[in-house]
Parts: structure tokens; C-alpha cells; sequence
């Protein structure tokens, strides 16, 4: 097997945002994605297996939204429901006037502290606030005719509502848009969505190799992206470098197993983290290190590593392995995406990233191969490949923090 040199791994990267596309869970492209790496698992030696779900499958053809006959700019939130709704606007800036405010029937604004970032779902089964909760459910109780949320950056609609538990239709304005809402509150909006929700699926694709003992390493990236982004540094590039991994390892000999893991639905109904939980959740012990590549390779920064629930002993062998890569930064640990579900679960985990703020991209539609440094999708393979070696002949005891050890 030839070892996959940055020219390939771009290819995957212009496969998964050119030829594919956005690819959010339930969508036909999310389903093009997994096939697609799926085969280049098989080719690569590994056996695929998959953890199918349901989920919704959604698509809005068309939002528009007019104030007094002007058209502005707005994106239905995931997954809302169709409407077209011609009501009066009540702007609400914070949850004081959220209680204060009669929405009923009319279009609820949120704006200020209600949209400073994205509302967590009511149900979300990893993270929630009372904050968060008390807001869907004032909203819920309330039935305004349909709700605005207010993007707080110019020019940005990612959605600040993706909730398959949020019944109202709703939609995402820019900081522009949303100024001229709430200058105008009061008159007359008129919001159409044209969406269908039909029930829909997805998979996570395993691509595995087994070792003389149950004890392996899990290597991971999620493949799906937000609704509408073609997702090159989030996280096309993570998907190509597992893929680069898939074939560079092929021809290593290892003392443990493989789990190549591509998540299906990190970005937005987390069906990454409990379908993972619920299938294979008996198994994190055998688990040596799980190893997750999420926002890699910015052209503009540098890349980055941290380490979670881990041993002392764990830490120095890789510090050891990195050392040969000057400019991979260690970074402190970041309790977001697919190595947190494992490090919550006492599997020591490993995150690969970009030295750039991640509020730089927010799953923007420009979120294209321009922002992908080849080298660097290089350099993690590297990076990874080193870490393996590393650690492949270790047991899973070795990797975990001594009862009562002090986290780091
Ligand atoms: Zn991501």
C-alpha cells in the first residue's frame, strides 16, 4: 500500500466539499460521505461496520423574510418547520422581557442575551443550562407565530436554534438584519420557510483492525458538517487525515487493534455521541487511547494537541512522540467534539486542532479547501502515526490515571 502523500489527502478534502458538499446527518450527501469512506476503509484493509440511527431528514428550499415590503436576509433554523407567517414583531433582549413580553401570535425577536450564542436544545443529552431551558420553554409556552433569532456578527446566520424539539418556526438573521427588526419592532414581518421534515437516518462508519487482544486505539474525525457549509476545515480536513491514517497503518505491525471511527452527526443532533454510547459503550475499557482530529491543518495557524483523563505515564510518551514536530502546539484541553464522549468515559483522550479561534470559521459557507494547508493535513498524519508507535504495545491500564491521581 503506497503511503498517502498531502496531494491525496487534499483529494478527500475536495471530494467531501466540492464534489459532496454541505453533508449535515440526514441528508442524502451525508449518506454519498459514508459510502465514500467506507470505501476508502475497505481498500484500505479495514473490516466496516456501521452504527445506524434515525434522525430527521430536513430541507428548506427558500426563507424569505420582508419588514414593510423590504426583503432581508434570513435562514430557517434546524429543523423548522415550513410557515408563512404575516404577524407583528415584539423584540426581546433579554429573559426579563422574554416573561414580560405577550408574543403570542405575533413574531418573537431575540436578540442581545438571548442569541449571544446558539440556544442549547431542550433535550440535549451531553450539556444543558436553566438559562437555556427557561428560554425554549417561555418561547414554547408562549406560541408566538413564529421567532427571529438575532446572530450577533455581521453578515453570519449560523443558526442560533437546531433543536428537533423546537416545534415554532424560526430563522437565523445577521447583526444587520437583526438591527432593523428591533429599530422597527412593532411593524409588520413576513417570514416564509419553505422546509419539509421527512424521517431520515444516518451511520457512523467503523472501519476496523483487529489486534491480538481486545485492546486497541480509536482514531476519529466527524465527516457531517452544519446545514449549509461545505465544512473543509470543519472537519473535511480531520476525514482525510483518518483517511490518510487508514492506509498509512495498513502496513505497520501493532500490538493492539484499530478503530477508524467517522462520526456521522457531531454538528447537529448528537447522535455522535449517544448512538456511540449506546453501541458500544460496554467496550470503552479495552479502549487504549482514543485520538480525534477536529478543525486541523488552518492554513493560517498551526496545529495544535491535548490530552484528557489521562495517565502520567500516557502524557510523557506522547510528549515524547510530538517533540519531533516543533511546531504542533500543547494546548489546553477542550471539552467539545468526539474525544470528549470518550474522556467523559475515563478513555484517555487525544485532540488534534488548529492554533486559530474557532469563532475565526463559525461553519460558515466559505468554509472551503482555501482555508486547508496540505502540509499540515500531512504533518497530523505524522504526528498520529508517531503517537501509535508510541503507545501501540501499552496495555489500557497503563494509559489510565492512577485511582485518586490529580487530573490534569
Ligand atoms: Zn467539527
Amino acid at each position: 500500500m503506497p503511503t498517502p502523500t498531502s496531494t491525496d489527502m487534499l483529494h478527500h478534502v475536495h471530494v467531501l466539499t466540492e464534489q459532496i458538499g454541505p453533508r449535515m446527518a440526514g441528508t442524502p450527501a451525508n449518506h454519498v460521505a459514508a459510502e465514500y469512506i467506507a470505501g476508502i476503509f475497505r481498500r484500505a484493509g479495514l473490516d466496516v461496520e456501521t452504527l445506524p440511527f434515525d434522525c430527521p431528514g430536513w430541507r428548506c428550499d427558500e426563507t424569505t423574510l420582508e419588514l414593510d415590503g423590504e426583503p432581508l436576509a434570513a435562514a430557517a433554523n434546524v429543523p423548522s418547520p415550513a410557515c408563512d407567517v404575516l404577524a407583528p414583531t415584539v423584540a426581546v433582549g433579554t429573559i426579563a422581557d422574554l416573561d414580560a413580553a405577550d408574543i403570542t401570535g405575533k413574531i418573537a425577536v431575540l436578540y442581545g442575551d438571548l442569541t449571544r450564542e446558539p440556544l442549547i436544545p431542550l433535550n440535549c443529552p451531553i450539556y444543558n443550562t436553566d438559562r437555556d431551558q427557561h428560554i425554549n420553554r417561555a418561547l414554547l409556552d408562549k406560541q408566538p407565530a413564529a421567532v427571529i433569532t438575532i446572530n450577533p456578527h455581521l453578515r453570519d446566520v449560523e443558526r442560533r436554534i437546531e433543536d428537533v424539539d423546537f416545534t415554532l418556526p424560526s430563522a437565523t438573521v445577521p447583526a444587520d438584519v437583526g438591527a432593523r427588526l428591533v429599530h422597527r419592532a412593532g411593524h409588520p414581518a413576513h417570514l416564509r420557510i419553505a422546509a419539509v421534515t421527512k424521517p431520515s437516518s444516518g451511520a457512523h462508519v467503523l472501519g476496523l483492525r483487529p489486534g491480538p487482544h481486545a485492546a486497541r486505539i480509536a482514531l476519529m474525525a466527524h465527516f457531517d458538517t452544519k446545514v449549509d457549509t461545505p465544512g473543509a476545515w470543519d472537519n473535511a480536513g480531520g476525514v482525510s487525515a483518518l483517511l490518510g491514517l487508514a492506509e498509512r497503518l495498513a502496513g505497520r505491525d501493532l500490538a493492539c487493534g484499530l478503530e477508524f471511527i467517522a462520526f456521522a452527526d457531531e454538528e447537529t443532533y448528537s447522535n455522535d455521541h449517544v448512538v456511540y454510547i449506546r453501541e458500544r459503550g460496554d467496550r470503552f475499557g479495552s479502549i487504549l487511547a482514543a485520538i480525534n482530529m477536529d478543525g486541523i491543518a488552518h492554513i493560517l495557524g498551526h496545529n495544535t494537541i491535548t490530552i484528557m483523563a489521562h495517565s502520567a505515564a500516557l502524557k510523557a510518551a506522547i510528549e515524547r512522540a510530538v517533540a519531533a514536530f516543533p511546531r504542533v502546539e500543547w494546548v489546553e484541553p477542550w471539552p467539545q467534539s468526539n474525544h470528549s464522549t470518550f474522556a467523559w468515559h475515563g478513555v484517555p483522550a487525544i485532540a488534534l486542532s488548529s492554533s486559530v479561534e474557532w469563532s475565526m470559521m463559525r461553519h460558515q459557507p466559505d468554509d472551503t479547501a482555501l482555508w486547508i494547508s496540505p502540509d499540515q493535513l500531512a504533518e497530523v498524519v505524522d504526528v498520529v502515526e508517531a503517537i501509535v508507535l508510541a503507545i501501540h504495545d501499552r496495555a489500557p491500564a497503563w494509559s489510565r490515571p492512577a485511582p485518586g491521581a490529580a487530573q490534569t
